[in-house]
């Protein structure tokens, strides 16, 4: 049995390859970042061939530092910033326009008018999401709106669209393959998690032609086989999902009821539900976790928008700190924020509040508060956002955390992991290896070709780095709590 699985790790503002060993550690990475394109204020794009040959660098790259003969790779598995949308010419692979990103908020007007129509409920009865740019669908419908001659092109069958994995594994594949997985396609605002298909109503209110979809296969299983000139030999391409996905099977949460928190630049926090489908009523969005063998794993899902940005906003913005993880010790001078409470809305309020003209505030300061109070109520920000999600998805979902898995660049603060344990009475888990969104999609394939047997080889794997216990009366907690949903609702509307 050949050595290691080799995840590719397509992000927002990178691209990683990584090579995996059977006990789940990384033997070799390879990281390269490519360009933002901001056409207008809001608008994000990706130079998809930027994307792709970022790609296959670092995934060359980390072969050759690691010195693996490619026949060690047993497979591979690839995980993708979602939502992300590209179109391309299906004859020659040529990409027709830049990808549109999912930050991109070029289809706000598209979205307010679907609201206008009142379409909000069956959007999200059909796909679990909200009317939102955010996702795929209307970024689809803007690129066939705005270039000419392309919709018929697509009805033609000639123009493809895909998300970051669907076009990535068409270039792996030499154009053999036009897939999407379970979980990227529940992102796109136009499939039907219900009965697995994408939703022909949804597909007319839109006006984008079905012959223009890739198929939705499992996320794991052996697609098809890399071109042989890629990578000196053939490798089996056996594991897909969206990025926050792949983090949640990363982490080993299989079990319904397991939930795991990434504190990046935003939050995001993925519960799962298993084969049930729970809808929200408080602000998450309903989402697939995963397909395999056709059987599809639900999850209810917060995004919160800022979350470790609110340190870079301290050290860029304010110049307050010369690095991240300075913020800890300068926290740490004081014992509590001594009445300041941060509210971090800088680009509105994501889950569960949904309040697009909220804006940050910094509340109750008096003449004692130092910025060491600041950098504690920043730290306590992204707990308090936390526990609002948490709090929504107990409601929606009856299901009672027992423990929260932590990962994400900011999961490295103890202070902050501490107050959050306190805050939500349950203990936080940090694992060794905090690179899990790579770590799914290695799962994923591995799993697919025998390298690893079943999930609970995978779950031996998971190792524990540190235990925060909570410390906190529940009461105190619950006094603190209260204090933030009174500072959270003064920012809403700020902006009209
Ligand atoms: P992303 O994948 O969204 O780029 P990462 O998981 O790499 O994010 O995490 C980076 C974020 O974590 C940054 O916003 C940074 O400010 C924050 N961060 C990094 N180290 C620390 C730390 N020690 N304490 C608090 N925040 C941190």
């Amino acid at each position: 049995m050949s050595g290691c699985i080799l995840a590719l790790d397509q992000g927002t503002t990178s691209s990683r390859a990584i090579l995996f060993g059977r006990d789940g550690h990384p033997l070799g990475v390879a990281q390269q970042e490519y360009e933002q394109i901001y056409p207008r204020p809001s608008w994000v794009e990706h130079d998809p061939e930027a994307i792709w040959s970022s790609q296959l660098k670092v995934a060359q790259d980390v072969i050759k530092q690691t010195d693996i003969d490619p026949a060690d790779i047993a497979a591979l598995g690839l995980t993708n910033q979602r939502e992300t949308t590209i179109l391309w010419e299906r004859d020659t692979g040529k990409p027709v326009a830049n990808a549109i990103v999912w930050q991109s908020r070029v289809t706000s007007k598209i979205c307010s008018q679907l609201k206008a129509d009142g379409h909000e409920d069956l959007f999200r009865d059909k796909t679990g999401l909200v009317i939102d740019a955010y996702f795929s669908g209307t970024k689809i419908k803007h690129l066939l709106d705005t270039i000419d001659g392309l919709r018929e092109r697509a009805e033609r069958g000639e123009i493809l669209f895909g998300t970051v994995d669907s076009f990535l594994i068409w270039r792996l594949t030499g154009g053999r393959k036009h897939v999407t997985d379970y979980s990227n396609a529940s992102r796109t605002l136009i499939y039907n998690i219900h009965t697995l298909d994408w939703d022909d109503e949804l597909l007319e209110l839109l006006d984008i032609p079905r012959a223009m979809l890739p198929e939705v296969i499992d996320s794991s299983g052996v697609v098809a086989e890399t071109e042989p000139e890629l990578f000196g030999r053939p490798i089996p391409i056996a594991g897909i999902a969206g990025d926050q996905q792949a983090a949640t099977f990363g982490q080993g949460c299989f079990e319904v009821g397991d939930a795991k928190n990434t504190y990046g630049t935003g939050c995001f926090m993925l519960l799962n539900t298993g084969s049930e489908a729970v809808k929200s009523e408080h602000g998450l969005l309903t989402t697939i976790g995963w397909g395999i063998d056709g059987q599809v794993t639900y999850c209810l899902e917060g995004a919160i928008f800022v979350a470790g940005a609110v340190v870079q906003w301290l050290r860029d913005g304010l110049k307050m700190i010369e690095s991240a993880p300075d913020i800890e010790p300068l926290a740490g001078e004081v014992p509590d924020t001594g009445g300041v409470m941060f509210v971090p809305a800088f680009t509105g309020v994501g889950a569960p509040h949904w309040n697009q003209g909220g804006r940050g505030m910094i509340l109750g300061i008096t003449r004692g508060t130092t910025q060491a109070h600041i950098a504690r109520a920043a730290l306590e920000s992204m707990a308090f956002q936390t526990r609002d999600v948490l709090d929504a998805m107990t409601i929606d979902s009856g299901v009672t955390l027992q423990t929260l898995k932590v990962d994400g660049g900011a999961s490295a603060n103890n202070l902050m992991l501490q107050f959050q344990a306190d805050l939500l009475g349950v203990p936080v888990h940090r694992p060794v290896v905090q690179e899990t969104t790579a770590l799914g999609a290695a799962y994923l394939a591995g799993l697919a070709v025998g390298f690893w047997n079943d999930r609970k080889d995978l779950l031996t794997n998971w190792a524990l780095d540190q235990e925060f216990q909570p410390k906190l009366g529940r009461e105190d907690a619950d006094r603190m709590y209260a204090q933030w949903k009174n500072a959270v609702t003064r920012c809403f509307d700020w902006e009209e």
